[in-house]
């Protein structure tokens, strides 16, 4: 038996307000929709739940609102097996994403960021929860100043810190420099470097992290370290069918390998089976496959 890893992840939890529409409403108009549903979402929240279902003993810190999505989003965590001793109840509404996806699959969103705002810090005993694992996952869906408090105190404790940066934006340098393993999308390295090819955005990000993955969708990934080790894992070819939450999926469960102390290739294609399950079936943290799933999946 491995150990089980410890993971904390610190950032964002949102309700996903999703309407479905044949064609979204231009500016003054107003359409019907078809259909509404209300899903537990958050970059933060899923990368914990991918994490959980992975197999990790995970603790989510960050805040929902003092309203009933606050009380699904936390239940949805524990029903995952994610520890939300340390998630925040805080006055005001819950992060939320407004989507309306129309019947080609395009989408047009707003996030209002509610609860997530709050979390500019660490609350107390958040360091020592911190401290108290191996690994901690972030993305940009809460303040920098969280962001960037939440890796310098991992940094200060020996913890590994695994940064999504999304949504894409340009980061300060001390972000980059307390990070140990960055994970963009294509799309992403982009922003970050100005360079729209992969291969060369990952040599100009090893000036600033010392390792990295850039995922490339259904094409894969690219993991390149600053002693030289360049690799490029296949994704698994599969029918997708709502590759929603894929990129985080794939972090949880790579986070989860490394964890356990696996080698980098083997953490890579466990992590590709993993998003490869997800993407085969419809919802976010819906998808996400448990353990036995993606053992099943690699042999
Ligand atoms: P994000 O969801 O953050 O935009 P990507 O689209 O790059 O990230 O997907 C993350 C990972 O999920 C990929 O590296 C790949 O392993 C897997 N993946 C994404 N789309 C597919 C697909 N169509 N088929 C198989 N695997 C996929």
């Amino acid at each position: 038996m491995r150990p089980t890893p410890r993971i904390a992840v610190l950032g964002s939890t949102n309700m996903d307000l999703v309407a479905y529409v044949a064609k979204a409403p231009d500016r003054g108009e107003t359409v019907t929709g078809r259909e509404f549903r209300t899903i537990p979402g958050g970059k933060g929240a899923n990368q914990a739940i991918a994490a959980a279902r992975a197999g990790g003993d995970v603790t989510m810190i960050g805040a929902v609102g003092a309203d009933d999505f606050g009380v699904r989003l936390r239940g949805a965590l524990g029903e995952s097996g994610v520890d939300t001793g340390r998630l925040r109840t805080v006055e005001g509404a819950s992060g939320t994403a407004h989507i309306v996806v129309d019947d080609e699959g395009g989408n047009a969103i707003v996030v209002v960021p509610g609860a997530n705002a709050t979390v500019t810090g660490l609350a107390p005993g958040d360091a020592e929860a911190i401290e108290a694992t191996g690994t901690l996952l972030l993305q940009l869906e809460i303040p920098l100043d969280g962001v960037l408090t939440g890796a310098r105190t991992a940094r200060a404790r020996g913890v590994r810190t695994i940064l999504t940066p999304a949504p894409a934006q340009p980061l300060p340098a001390e972000l980059l420099a307390a990070t140990d393993l960055l994970v963009p999308n294509e799309h992403e390295a982009a922003t970050l470097t100005g360079r729209t090819d992969p291969y060369e955005a990952a040599e100009s990000l090893l000036e600033q992290v010392p390792e990295l993955i850039i995922t490339l969708g259904s094409a894969g990934s690219l993991y390149a370290d600053r002693s030289g080790t360049r690799l490029t894992v296949p994704a698994p070819q599969v029918k997708a069918v709502d590759t929603t939450a894929a990129g985080d999926t794939f972090v949880g469960a790579l986070a989860v390998a490394l964890g356990e102390g696996r080698a980098m290739p083997d953490a890579l294609a466990w992590a590709s089976a993993a998003a490869a399950l997800s993407v085969q079936r419809p919802g976010a943290s819906a998808s996400m496959p448990a353990r036995a799933e993606i053992d099943a999946a690699v042999r």
